[in-house]
């Protein structure tokens, strides 16, 4: 894929976004980790993850395999996550323009969708992990795995890839160690915090960002 922007036609864009940290505020699977794990394995995997020795789809497995939570207390708590106010926004902006929107996730699709429900959700192609509950426990599914990379437990890269159609101008969203893969397909990027220093450590073309407003605010004016 070619990285030159092509001639702006708004319904040629085609815009994903990343879920944690992104259309949220914060990172919503490790705050489940901190308040409903077990015990303190999970931040051992969460440091083997960091320092590359095993890749998300075991970080994952393990971690939520400590979880313990019933139904009625994660949806309690998941009822009290927000997206960030401007996605909403953006959601209609792009819908206005015929834009397509993705999300594209390394959580699982249970949260997604009590937290996207009533925010657009059904303006949106979401793709994430999966999750089954059984009592008090998270039962995971990795769907979207890629067999021969195993750093990610989606592959965003390649539902991207096969999403984005040809001659698209593809717009990517996002803040972490998943986002850095796909966010080389994009033409145009927006970059916080583990991908913005990314970004700027590899000379990648990105626009840094800390919310939405001003993602909201950069398509406000080239969709005018
Ligand atoms: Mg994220």
């Amino acid at each position: 894929m070619k990285k030159t922007i092509p001639p702006i036609k708004p319904e040629r864009y085609r815009v994903f976004f990343d879920f944690d940290n992104t259309i949220t505020r914060k990172d919503i699977f490790d705050d489940m980790l901190v308040c409903f794990s077990k015990d303190q394995r999970w931040k051992k995997l969460e440091r083997d993850w960091r320092e590359g020795k095993i890749g998300s789809r075991a970080a994952l497995s393990g971690q939520i395999k400590g979880i313990r939570i019933n139904k009625d207390r994660l949806d309690s708590y998941l009822s009290g996550v927000k997206p960030d106010p401007y996605f909403k926004k953006l959601i209609h902006l792009f819908k206005a323009k015929n834009i397509k929107v993705t999300v594209l996730s390394d959580n699982f699709d249970y949260i997604l969708k009590k937290v996207l429900d009533g925010n657009c959700s059904g303006r949106l192609k979401i793709y994430s992990n999966r999750l089954r509950l059984s009592g008090d426990r998270l039962i995971p599914a990795f769907p979207f795995t890629d067999k021969r990379c195993r750093i990610c437990a989606h592959c965003k890269k390649k539902n991207l890839r096969r999403l984005a159609g040809r001659n698209s101008t593809i717009v990517y969203i996002g803040d972490g160690r998943s986002d850095i893969c796909p966010a080389g397909y994009a033409h145009i990027v927006f970059a916080k915090e583990e991908l913005l220093e990314f970004c700027r450590k590899e000379k990648l073309k990105h626009i840094p960002y800390k919310g939405l407003k001003q993602v909201y605010a950069y398509f406000k004016k080239r969709l005018a």
